[in-house]
């Protein structure tokens, strides 16, 4: 995965986010006559969407992201830890049980992006979900 460009240099083939993780799915020629049907972006967000307690803890994250926004003034913003260890301690997770649902809660983050309830930032600015490495936070659109 490694995809440099600008948005506005992206392709003109149609795009669609993942249900899973919330990364963008462009077009390919397989998948020409079912589109419609494309919904995850690779073999590990379909296997995690088929997977109860994947789909169950990507629920959870969603709601404890949103709970946490929600808490906090309209300008600030939240990390996806918090939310990775607010789930694992509803789980009655210990010790490092926490960073498994990193990943998660940054997929989780993305897709509030994708449905416009959430912007994810580095250093104070919006950035690509797609192409951001490192630390993010999440906040409210502005
Ligand atoms: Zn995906």
């Amino acid at each position: 995965m490694s995809r440099g460009s600008r948005s506005s240099a992206k392709s003109e083939l149609p795009t669609k986010p993942c249900a899973v993780c919330g990364r963008t799915i462009t077009w390919r020629k397989k998948w020409e006559r079912d589109w419609e049907g494309v919904r995850y972006c690779s073999d590990a967000c379909r296997r995690r969407a088929r997977s109860t307690g994947g789909k169950d803890d990507d629920a959870a994250l969603e709601r404890s992201l949103e709970d946490l926004l929600d808490a906090r003034a309209a300008s600030a913003s939240v990390c996806p830890s918090e939310a990775a260890r607010a789930v694992a301690a509803q789980q009655g997770l210990d010790g490092e049980g926490w960073r498994d649902l990193m990943e998660p809660a940054r997929a989780a983050a993305r897709r509030l992006v994708v449905a416009g309830r959430a912007q994810i930032t580095q250093k104070g600015a919006v950035v690509d979900p797609d192409t951001a490495r490192g630390p993010i936070r999440v906040r409210r659109p502005r």
